[in-house]
């Protein structure tokens, strides 16, 4: 296939293209390289510099013909979502609505977005399934869940396909540690920790330990960013135009920020002092997925089960990139 891939040049979206081209899909990758980097995109995908704010950008990147767009290019910060919500309403809405009428224009049917478990905001169960209700109580998570509307009424409307999935926490690198997490400020667990490790942070700071929760820190489901790459690829090789899905991607399984935080210390061999602080506006207490639909939908499995050996394909990338790609 031939495929537009928005926000190629960040985390989860390069290791979609690094798994995209190893199918032998033809890739483009359309990144503004706001946080992205260009080195983190695989030859021979092409790269091209452009912003989804740009309609004439997005007209000429798709002018080529493509069967498929991945939509991964948005603002993913929970906490900063709280402080500027503008900026991910404009980030995240505004820009795929341009999106979304240059594919139409282009006469492509066929997307996968990037959405997120932050559109259940507290979930009234645990595990997370698909039929829960959605009631985001960050503003990142709200504007995802907008776009998950909009692909629902382009679906009915003009036809397009679509397939929303909503990543739990995304973490792990490539196992050669060719390509791996590099965001600059770094706001996320697994890398900060690492940091610590590297020496290049005193600590880390839990953002609180009075949560309802076995240890008192947030839980969360860590999934291994090539398992959402295969994913990814599944998805897009079986959309149907005209339909809109949503599937919750993740391993099925919870751990505490307390427990990351050790499984990183017995990795690492380094003692990762913590520092317990106050809560982190907009966190929900814990969230994991169910992956029965994903899992039947797909015929998939996570292949990355165990915490240690993730956050072991991290540290490989950490050390052997210490300024991430400005090493
Ligand atoms: N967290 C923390 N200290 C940090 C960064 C994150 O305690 O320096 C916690 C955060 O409150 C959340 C979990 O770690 O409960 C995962 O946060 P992250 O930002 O990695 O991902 P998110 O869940 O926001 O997508």
């Amino acid at each position: 296939m031939r495929i537009l891939v928005t926000g190629g040049a960040g985390y989860v979206g390069s290791h979609c293209v690094r798994r995209l081209v190893a199918d032998g899909h033809a890739v483009t990758v359309f990144d503004n390289l706001e946080y992205g980097h260009q080195q983190a995109v695989t030859p021979p995908a092409e790269f091209v510099v452009g912003d989804l704010s740009d309609p004439d950008a997005l007209a000429r990147a798709l002018a080529p013909g493509f069967d498929a767009v991945m939509h991964f290019a948005g603002y993913t910060n929970v906490g900063e979502s709280v402080a500027e919500p503008l900026k991910y309403y404009r980030g995240n809405v505004t820009n795929t609505t341009n999106l979304l009428d240059a594919i139409r224009t282009a006469g492509v049917r066929r997307l996968v977005f990037s959405s997120t478990c932050a559109v259940f905001g507290v979930p009234e169960r645990l595990p997370i399934s698909e039929d829960l209700p959605k009631a985001p109580i960050n503003p990142y998570g709200a504007t995802k869940l907008v776009v998950e509307w909009m692909l629902r009424d382009s679906a009915a409307s003009w036809g397009l396909g679509s397939m929303a999935l909503r990543y739990f926490n995304a973490c792990g690198a490539a196992e050669d540690a060719s390509i791996g997490e590099d965001h600059t400020p770094e706001t996320h667990l697994i890398p900060i920790v690492l940091q610590v490790a590297l020496g290049q942070r005193p600590h880390v700071q839990v953002f609180g330990n009075d949560y309802p929760t076995p240890d008192g820190s947030c839980v969360r489901d860590y999934i291994h960013v090539d398992d959402l790459a295969e994913v990814h690829l599944r998805a897009v090789t079986s959309i149907e135009p005209g339909t809109a899905d949503a599937l919750n991607v993740g391993t099925g399984r919870g751990y505490s920020v307390l427990e990351v935080i050790q499984a990183a210390r017995d990795v690492t061999g380094h003692s990762i002092p913590v520092v317990i602080g106050p809560r982190r506006p907009g966190d929900p207490p814990s969230l994991y997925a169910d992956p029965t639909r994903v899992r039947q939908r797909f015929n998939w499995r996570h292949q990355h089960d165990d915490l240690r050996g993730v956050i072991a394909s991290a540290w490989r990338w950490h050390q052997s990139h210490p300024r991430g790609y400005r090493s």
